[in-house]
């Protein structure tokens, strides 16, 4: 299929509204963060048979991007026209049998870096392991190196490219940590960068700070250096931040051999005074504690958690049933891109009522995929999801872990008119049909922004 980016979109011909229409399925994911059984239910409107031609075939119709209303598609278009909005103001998109989705949110990645890493396979394929690549002076530093010494506009080139293949793999809205400079010019850098290509468009960009992603390494020939790493990090480098007011978030590399939760707890504490709400990288390689200490703060969300320790896993069920729920994001590409047999207990998360969430972790060291279906494929065969709960936690869930559900990650009436249509007539075979082309549009508050014509 011949992939066409608009510039700027497709200002629906110049009309406030657009139309999608001749669906067989639309995928409302309404009522909100999902946990437990709901996670299973996308909220379907169907075509009856399937026939998208059907007049009660569902459409979704947008007004100055907004969602309207989704529903049957005469009765619709009737609503319409009797509520002031005349049908003759509406840009038609033709789903042509496809499915339509909310636009997929990704509610974690390292967007913005310099150089690349492929040697890593090789020595991960020989047995090392992230730790050791690490402690050889390669890994995130080598990134680290490689980011600083690259130009704002390297990076925003950067972004723009990998902006753009996420979309076409219907995502709309991404997080962008920081955290490959860990000097303050650096970050500052990442996170105007990150800022501006969210203000560029199409796609919505969500700045995290991630100082404490690692100790800088002018720190790591100091005895003291991971402690004295954190309190520049809470005395100098966070008030930079903050300052500079991009980054929405803070979020800590809480691993065992990174740093310790207690140093996690200072940091993302002194944070949250300063108004930023806390991320957490938890449990990746071992049970260190980050589950328990993203319930205790009461975090927006827990991410990797492929090594919880029992007491974690029943905390974050605790603070869900509390009705105080952290997002477990979690990030089987990863797993599956460094070999690792042991996963996220996604299902164990889902039966403890823990919301759950996927994301790509895209970065250059341990997961660079940018598509968000080929994480719900493996979200499926390795984590043992329903395609259906994948969707759920790259949609609505992940709306949940960025605090944005009210306002994307949904088909509701009031939303963001975000939408992704898939040449597929079932959400089912998003993740059936691995590393396949099936985004056939994308619409960005509510304009047309990637369109390919049918093959
Ligand atoms: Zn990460």
């Amino acid at each position: 299929m011949a992939l066409r980016l608009i510039q700027g979109g497709r200002a629906s011909d110049g009309l406030p509204g657009l139309l999608v229409e001749h669906a067989a399925e639309v995928v409302t994911m309404a009522g909100g963060m999902r946990t437990g059984a709901r996670m299973d239910d996308p909220a379907l409107l169907a075509a009856p048979g399937g026939d998208a031609g059907h007049e009660t075939a569902p459409a979704v119709a947008c007004w100055e991007g907004r969602i309207v209303a989704a529903g049957p598609h005469d009765e619709l278009l009737r609503a319409l026209d009797g509520s002031g909005y005349p049908i003759a103001r509406f840009a038609r998109l033709d789903a042509a049998g496809g499915t339509v989705t909310p636009g997929l949110i990704d509610p974690h990645t390292h967007l913005l870096f310099a150089g690349t890493r492929e040697a890593e396979l090789v020595l991960r394929q020989r047995g090392a392991d992230y730790l050791e690549i690490l402690q050889a002076g390669g890994g995130i530093l080598s990134t680290v190196a490689a980011t600083r010494a690259a130009s704002e506009e390297q990076l925003a080139d950067h972004g723009r490219r990998w902006l753009t293949e996420m979309l076409s793999h219907g995502t709309t809205t991404v997080e962008a940590k920081s955290g490959y400079g860990l000097d303050l010019p650096t970050e500052l850098r990442l996170l105007e960068v990150a800022h501006r290509l969210g203000k560029e468009g199409p796609v919505d960009v969500v700045p995290t700070w991630l100082g404490a992603h690692a100790v800088a390494p002018e720190f790591r020939a100091r005895p003291d250096g991971t402690e004295a790493y954190v309190r520049y990090l809470i005395e100098e480098q966070l008030p930079g931040v903050v300052a500079q007011g991009r980054a929405r978030f803070a979020d800590v590399f809480c691993e065992r051999g990174v740093f310790s939760p207690e140093q996690a707890r200072r940091i993302l504490a002194a944070a949250a005074r300063l108004g930023l709400p806390s991320r957490l990288h938890a449990d990746e390689l071992a049970p260190s504690g980050g589950a328990e200490l993203a319930a205790e703060l009461g975090a927006m969300s827990a991410d990797h958690l492929a090594a919880p320790s029992p007491a974690g896993i029943d905390a974050l069920a605790a603070a869900a049933g509390a009705g105080r729920p952290v997002v477990a994001v979690v990030l089987p590409a990863t797993t599956w891109f460094l070999m690792h047999e042991e996963v996220a207990p996604a299902r164990t998360f889902i039966d403890r009522g823990i919301p759950v969430a996927l994301a790509t972790d895209f970065n250059p060291g341990t997961s660079p995929t940018p598509s968000l279906p080929l994480v719900m494929t493996v979200a499926c065969l390795s984590l043992k999801l329903t395609p259906s709960e994948a969707l759920a936690a790259v949609t609505i869930n992940a709306a949940a872990a960025l605090g944005l559900a009210e306002d994307v990650g949904s088909i509701e009436g009031g939303r963001q008119a975000d939408l992704a249509v898939w040449a597929v007539p079932s959400h089912r075979q998003i993740p059936y049909w691995p590393a396949a082309d099936l985004v056939r549009a994308v619409v960005k508050r509510g304009k047309v922004v990637l369109e390919r014509a049918p093959a």
